[in-house]
């Protein structure tokens, strides 16, 4: 009764109930004589926003008929507390949307209603709602980033960051060019009243805002995706067709739709969030929170393209059409012929995002492929600090500056204690090429030993290095100074055990080493990628590391596909494989897509290789590099994404050997973490590249991004960014299990067989 004894009523109080609300007290009040009444008391300083507010109800309750809650002609009594302003209405009939009752007809009458209310409020001019800013105002979207920091799941915050931030540096400058208003500004399911299939009218103008007008649209669709969120467009578009017919829209309104939903869902969170850290009164605000999630998460799964054409037909638009044919021949113009592209009919990729991959037609790939986006595609905290730093200072390390120093230590910090020097580099090959340059200037020789089917650049030397270049086609065999080793495998391999490697491998240096050639040094990969994703067999490289060291050959391991954590049980591979490198060769992953690369190594081979010349990598090393290599590290922590390598990569190996049982030809599933291969057999046990290729271009057509890999190309090859999860992994399976059946033909490739 606290408040309602001010309000003198026509007629005497028969019950009354606290309502739920946001920004004010709420009462619905019941007289004897039978009208409901809805009581809401503010705070005396809103009397100025609240008294304009009904001004502009007023206004648009006689212009479109539409009900809304207007203030009833009831009195009060003189003595009011100066702190509170009351305001009492009629309570509007009706009940509050929810699924139960949303037909697409009454879809249909809310968004026409919608555009009703919008066309009436486009007439008012309000500077008091104009100046108001508050956080429910999708315009004043980004007043939310403070409260990112209470969303306590990684995996989520990072959407919201991302999005919050293309809302910051693509929709604010876009909002320029559109036509603004005043809008309701939270036509959500409890405040649009229903009855009988059919809008009854639209409460709580407590958020009313000034926007553009697209947001008002962008609000109602975001709470009816909620809602339906399997079958979000269908309803979407049945919104848009109707508020269309009533409000005609641009094509440019259109086209930020999708990112103005995104907005208002990760402002919606970012206030549960905040509301559940400060654990206030929740329960109303916590309403959507579970649904705004999931919708936010299927949004990073949908194209942007594909949301807007959807949006644009719907308003009777055309789709955009991507002109990729010309595309491809405007490439082989300017290209070599030796420029690849993967898959018989490319792909013409425009966006990405995490695990998903945006193509110019509108499909999205879930990319179990590209290791080089290790924590995701275009994830915002790798970008942020790349481009915040780019406008401060872009340098060599020539200068002194701090990133240099705390990034070359926070990398170190990831290795053994004797690994204690590093030389920042711009790729793989860069890496690679110094690495065997520093072990023939320290040793003084100049052989090299690598693996069969080995890859480690595209640099001269890379190529040398390379016998996945070499010794295929194009390639003229290994240089004299090269001895090529046969690669430890342990599947279909010519030797059964470690130790047999070894011995082979011991005689093959002595032989070669007798020749007139010492080696400098021995370079592997801890699993060998263009081999077809071989782990070295067990106790190999234990058992060669200690051989090599007492004849000073040094050892080198590229980790530049399996570093980073990508492994699951280990950051590095050498770890995997119990041994301590003399060098280490980084790429890919360290920079998220940002070309760079290192060598890690210690003080003493540092030492030895600094005869008097300079080392310099014009780009290599500089400040964005080093903010970029740091955001890379502090993700791949902040997100636990070592230990979602592990798990999600072991439930993924398990799948495929639960699959393998019933298909034989998946011949052998092996890897570690999220690198993971899948060698393809005949029925004789041989190398079956037809349904490898088969199977890669197939999980194409279902829009999951593979390759395949090893000397003759029959080995699956899944490499992910490391946000990969289970659920993508399930996919990728019941796609495979799809495939395998339905591709029978392939699985007797040998003469025999047919
Ligand atoms: N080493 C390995 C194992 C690689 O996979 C690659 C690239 N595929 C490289 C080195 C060369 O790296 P980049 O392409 O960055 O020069």
């Amino acid at each position: 009764m606290e408040f309602l004894q001010y309000i003198i009523f026509p007629a005497e109080i028969r019950s009354f109930s606290k309502l739920d609300g946001y920004g004010s007290i709420n009462y619905k009040v019941s007289l004897a004589n039978g009208t409901d009444y809805l009581v809401k008391v503010y705070k005396a300083s809103e009397q100025k926003q609240i008294q304009e507010e009904e001004r502009i109800i007023a206004l648009i309750q006689a212009s479109s008929g539409i009900q809304l809650t207007a203030p009833a002609p009831v009195k009060f009594l003189s003595a009011i507390p100066a702190d509170i302003y009351i305001r009492v209405s009629e309570f509007i009939g009706g009940v509050s949307l929810n699924k139960e009752l949303a037909t697409d007809t009454l879809l249909a009458d809310i968004a026409g209603a919608t555009a009703t209310m919008l066309t009436r409020l486009q007439k008012i001019d309000s500077d008091i709602v104009k100046a108001r800013e508050h956080d429910w105002n999708v315009r004043d979207a980004l007043r939310n980033k403070s409260k990112i920091d209470f969303i306590e799941e990684a995996s989520d915050k990072k959407i919201v960051i991302y999005y919050l931030s293309l809302f910051e540096h693509e929709i604010i400058p876009a909002f320029q060019n559109l036509r603004h208003s005043v809008i309701h500004g939270d036509l959500n399911e409890a405040n649009i009243l229903v009855k009988e299939n059919k809008v009854q009218g639209f409460i709580d103008f407590g958020d009313i805002s000034h926007a553009p007008v697209i947001c008002e649209l962008a609000i109602l669709l975001t709470y009816i995706m909620m809602m339906f969120p399997d079958e979000c467009f269908e309803k979407a578009k049945i919104i848009i067709a109707h508020f269309h017919k009533t409000f005609p829209l641009t094509e440019k309104e259109l086209e930020i739709l999708p990112q103005l939903i995104a907005t208002r869902l990760s402002v919606s969170v970012c206030k549960s969030a905040e509301a559940k850290a400060a654990a206030v009164d929740t329960d109303y605000i916590l309403i959507s929170e579970k649904p705004a999630w999931h919708l936010l998460h299927k949004w990073i799964a949908v194209n942007p393209i594909y949301i807007v054409n959807v949006f644009k037909n719907a308003a009777g638009f055309s789709a955009q059409i991507p002109d990729t044919l010309n595309l491809l021949k405007e490439r082989k113009k300017v290209a070599s012929p030796g420029l690849s592209l993967s898959y018989r009919k490319p792909i013409h990729m425009t966006a990405a995002l995490f695990q998903y991959m945006y193509a110019a037609d509108g499909n999205t790939y879930l990319d179990a492929y590209n290791n080089i986006p290790h924590v995701g595609h275009c994830h915002p905290a790798i970008a942020e600090a790349a481009s915040k730093q780019i406008r401060k200072l872009n340098t060599n390390t020539r200068y002194l500056f701090e990133s240099y120093v705390s990034y070359s230590g926070q990398l170190l910090s990831l290795f053994p204690a004797s690994l204690d020097k590093v030389f920042l580099l711009n790729s793989g090959s860069e890496a690679s090429d110094l690495a065997t340059r520093i072990a023939k200037t320290v040793t003084g020789k100049k052989g090299v030993a690598v693996l069969e089917w080995s890859y480690h650049g595209h640099t001269q030397n890379g190529i040398n290095i390379s016998s996945h270049k070499f010794d295929k086609q194009g390639g003229s065999g290994p240089a004299e100074w090269i001895l090529r080793l046969p690669l430890p495998k342990a599947f279909n391999g010519r030797h059964p055990t470690a130790k047999a490697y070894f011995e082979e491998a011991k005689k093959l240096i002595e032989d070669f080493e007798n020749k007139g050639i010492s080696l400098a040094a021995f370079i592997a990969e801890p699993i060998s990628g263009c081999g077809g994703q071989v782990p070295l067999i067990d106790g190999y490289l234990k058992l060669l590391a200690p051989y090599l060291q007492a004849k000073g050959i040094l050892i080198i391991i590229d980790e530049v596909q399996t570093g980073f954590g990508r492994l699951g049980n280990w950051f590095w591979g050498f770890e995997m494989h119990g041994i301590v490198p003399d060098l280490v060769v980084l790429g890919k992953p360290i920079g998220n897509g940002h070309p760079m690369g290192a060598v890690v190594t210690s003080a003493a081979v540092t030492n030895a290789f600094n005869n008097g010349m300079e080392f310099f990598s014009s780009f290599g090393g500089n400040p964005v590099s080093c903010e970029t290599g740091k955001a890379v590290i502090a993700t791949i922590k902040n997100e636990g994404l070592q230990q979602n390598a592990l798990e999600v990569g072991a439930y993924w190996l398990e799948q495929l050997r639960f699959l393998q049982k019933e298909f034989p030809v998946l011949g052998d599933v092996r890897g570690e973490g999220l690198f993971i291969g899948v060698e393809c057999i005949n029925e004789q046990g041989k190398e079956n590249t037809a349904l490898a290729q088969e199977i890669t271009n197939a999980l194409k057509e279902k829009f999951i991004l593979t390759s395949t890999d090893g000397p003759l190309n029959n080995v699956l090859k899944m490499k992910p960014p490391l946000c990969f999860t289970k659920e993508n992994v399930d996919r990728y399976i019941e796609t495979l299990y799809t495939i395998l059946k339905a591709n029978q033909q392939f699985w007797f490739t040998s003469k025999k067989g047919g």
